[in-house]
């Protein structure tokens, strides 16, 4: 079997870690022979989720489908005139819509990488994308922040408890991904406190 992405270097690898317990249901508390480590859960899915969705976008399949229930989306008149107008922007990404009434547009399929129960959220995410691009608009870019997008959509919120198989499945996850250290906003996804820094705030080294 072929691994979705691709994996850290040696040097960018995270070592092991064991999660202690979560801090505010937001940080995961994990130690190791090189000290304590603090995960935000929510950069640390969303590095995941990124890496994930950046190889789903550059390999795009035809794998469409309908939403079981009507989705309908209403928007702003002119708004509604500017996705009218980049149709094809949806069409790359194998959204298909159909107008309906004076401002709506109903969603006949979508992909099928759309996560459960987050479906409307993207698509008006992705309209809230087309809205605002700018003027050198190009795929690449447009997919890109479309993954970052989509990763902080997919990724759990600060203030949510999980257990501790959860926490390291999501270190488990996250030593997969090429880039560990930073969600996809540049943001620290872990702080590292070593031994000699914790002994040196408390005083307890020379
Ligand atoms: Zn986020
Ligand atoms: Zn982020």
């Amino acid at each position: 079997e072929v691994s979705s992405v691709e994996t850290a270097s040696e040097e960018n690898k995270l070592p092991e870690l064991y999660p202690v317990g979560l801090l505010h249901g937001t940080y995961i508390v994990c130690e190791n022979e090189l000290g304590i480590y603090l995960i935000d859960q929510h950069a640390a899915k969303e590095r995941i989720n990124y890496e994930k969705m950046s190889y789903v976008l550059s390999h795009p399949s035809d794998n469409t489908i309908s939403p079981l229930v009507s989705m309908i989306i209403e928007l702003p008149r002119n708004e509604y005139l500017i996705i009218k107008d980049n149709m094809e922007i949806l069409d790359k990404l194998n959204i298909s819509l159909e107008e309906f009434g004076q401002s709506s547009f109903r969603v006949v399929s979508h992909p099928t990488w759309f996560t459960n129960g987050r479906e409307e959220d993207i698509v008006r995410g992705i309209f809230e994308m087309i809205i605002n691009k700018g003027k050198d608009f190009s795929l690449e870019k447009f997919n890109d922040n479309l993954a970052k997008m989509v990763s902080c959509k997919m990724s759990i919120k600060a203030n949510t408890f999980i257990d501790k198989a959860s926490m390291e499945r999501l270190i488990n996850d996250l030593r997969g991904c090429k880039n560990p250290y930073n969600c996809p906003h540049g943001r620290p996804a872990i702080i590292h406190f070593s031994i000699y820094e914790l002994e040196k705030m408390f005083k307890r080294s020379m």
